[in-house]
């Protein structure tokens, strides 16, 4: 029988303890559950300043067959190092991994069985419990999911991980857009295939400190936003309607009272009339504006027209 080989990748930016930990972790699984795969690690260094690449070098070196790596010139983040991970990957299976041990490699057990048993085409990890975290991440973590499913139409779920566990053909789909501003997490939703999701307990990580603090979760809610939905630009031409609608509105009111002798007609009516009018006029052109430029934006995107799950077109 054919052995499946299951790739790794493991984006890590000043992980350097973290690298030998989750090598171990992952040794010990594949020579005990999972023995009856082949595996190999892809470690992409994101540019890190501490000595995480010696450390990888040093696992590469001692375990030739099992530990690969891509290193980057610079911090590109870890979208980018996600992006030459599943690029580079070649196994039957790629798993997304975090380097500090969060998510749990034992876990794959659970992913492998609903690929192989289940026909999924993925699963994808998600925490549950994020009781250690404060309030504040908390509330704001679901106030974004709120947010973006709304804006987007997708449908990503809190706790959502990028913990997760694809046939190739997923990752190949994955690596088909290639959009800069990358969100991986609607990049996901957005090609489709049949995913599970996987719950699990919200662990410490084992070293270190996390990478991620409140200007980096703004700035990376934003780039989810942005990135999936012209919503905002769209909007803008309800706003024109509105301003517009109001100001008819009161110009009717206006005259009737004017006419009805309530209040009569001053010139400082008109004025205020023509410039409410005029606002409403100039924020529905920006509006009609917004129009084209979100398609031009989604169009400079280059994404693939359709992403094909099976295909069969000789005979
Ligand atoms: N990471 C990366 N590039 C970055 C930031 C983070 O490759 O610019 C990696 C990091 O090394 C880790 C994973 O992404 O393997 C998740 O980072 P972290 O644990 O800091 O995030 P958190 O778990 O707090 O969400
Ligand atoms: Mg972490």
């Amino acid at each position: 029988m054919d052995r499946k080989k299951i790739d790794i990748v493991i984006p890590c930016f000043n992980e350097s303890k973290c690298v030998d930990l989750i090598y171990k972790a992952l040794k010990k699984l594949f020579e005990s559950e999972l023995s009856g795969f082949d595996w190999s690690i892809l470690y992409i260094d994101d540019g890190s300043q501490d000595d995480t690449l010696e450390h990888i070098v040093g696992l590469s070196n001692s375990d030739n067959s099992h530990v690969r790596y891509i290193s980057f010139a610079r911090n590109f983040g870890k979208e980018s190092a996600i992006y030459a991970g599943l690029e580079n990957a070649d196994g039957d299976y790629v798993a997304l991994m975090d380097a500090d041990l969060q998510h749990p490699p034992h876990l794959l057990v659970e992913m492998l069985h609903a690929i192989e048993d289940e026909g999924y085409d993925c699963a994808t990890a998600r925490r549950v419990k994020r009781e250690k975290e404060s309030k504040v991440r908390n509330f704001m973590s679901n106030a974004f999911y709120k947010v973006i499913n709304w804006a987007t139409g997708m449908k990503l779920a809190p706790g959502m991980t990028d913990y997760r566990l694809m046939k190739k053909q997923v990752a190949e789909a994955i690596v088909s857009m290639r959009e800069h501003e990358r969100f991986i997490k609607g990049i996901y939703s957005w090609i489709g295939f049949r995913s599970k999701w996987i719950e699990y307990e919200n662990v410490e990580r084992v070293e270190g400190d996390s990478k991620w603090n409140y200007r980096g979760l703004w700035n990376y809610a934003k780039t989810g936003i942005i990135a999936f939905a012209t919503t905002p630009l769209r909007a803008v031409i309800y706003l024109g309607f509105l301003v517009i609608g109001i100001s008819l509105v009161y110009a009717i009111r206006l005259y009737i009272m004017s006419v009805t002798g309530a209040r009569p007609w001053q010139d400082t009516t008109t004025i205020i009339l023509l410039l409410l009018f005029l606002g409403g006029v100039i924020i529905l052109l920006l509006g009609v504006i917004g129009e084209y430029l979100a398609r031009i934006y989604m169009e400079v995107k280059n994404r693939p027209i359709y992403i094909a799950k099976e295909k069969k077109l000789d005979k």
